[in-house]
């Protein structure tokens, strides 16, 4: 059966390195819409021009921005066999969208995995990891955002029944394994 996942989890959690190994392993394309905007900002297209001052705040871009190239993507022929969701949806209005989206496409309840790892590891992971948008302002602001916005998604989800939370501080292997337990299920 076509498999859906979704990755949340803070910035820093690993959401992005995991959903890209997993997505090699099930043979199923990884959509991180923060790979999206980051290679719009890179070609300089419009969309990337309005997001760029959002993403570099840490502030979230808005929907009208993200919403139709969300639905685009998963209208795309090589979603058939499944797809994973990185970095969306980040807010309760993305989730309801999601929902009514997938009820288009015919798609089953999706996989939804919360990454979680202690505060002081994701400052230091994300102080390590130097990206642009790595300055400790904005991680600072992102975590707020990610508190303020991002983790109703996980009760929304919680209520739904299809929620798993893994822990995150562990080797990426042994994350990944746990990973593939689950979707495998
Ligand atoms: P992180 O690993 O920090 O979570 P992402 O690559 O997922 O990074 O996202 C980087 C930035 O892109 C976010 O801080 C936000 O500004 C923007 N962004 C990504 N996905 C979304 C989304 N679904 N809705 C709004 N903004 C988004």
């Amino acid at each position: 059966m076509a498999t859906g996942v979704i990755f949340l989890g803070p910035p820093g959690s690993g959401k992005g390195t995991q959903a890209e190994i997993l997505a090699k392993l099930l043979d199923i394309p990884h959509i991180s819409t923060g790979e999206i905007l980051r290679s719009a900002i890179a070609n300089s297209t419009p969309l990337g021009q309005k997001a760029k001052g959002y993403m570099d705040q840490g502030e979230l871009v808005p929907n009208e921005l993200i919403l139709d190239m969300v639905r685009e993507r998963l209208h795309d022929q090589d979603i058939q066999k499944g797809w994973i969701l990185d970095g969306f949806p980040r807010s309760v209005s993305q989730a309801t969208f999601l929902d009514e989206l997938l009820g288009e496409i015919n798609y089953a309840a999706p996989c939804v995995i919360d990454l979680e790892v202690p505060h002081d590891v994701l400052i230091d992971r994300l102080l390590k990891r130097g990206r642009q948008d790595d300055t400790e302002e904005t991680i600072r602001r992102r975590l707020e955002v990610y508190h303020e916005q991002t983790e109703p998604v996980t009760d929304y989800y919680r209520r739904k029944g299809n929620l798993h939370i893994v822990d995150g501080n562990r080797g990426t292997n042994e994350v990944t394994q746990s990973l593939k337990d689950i979707v495998q299920n």
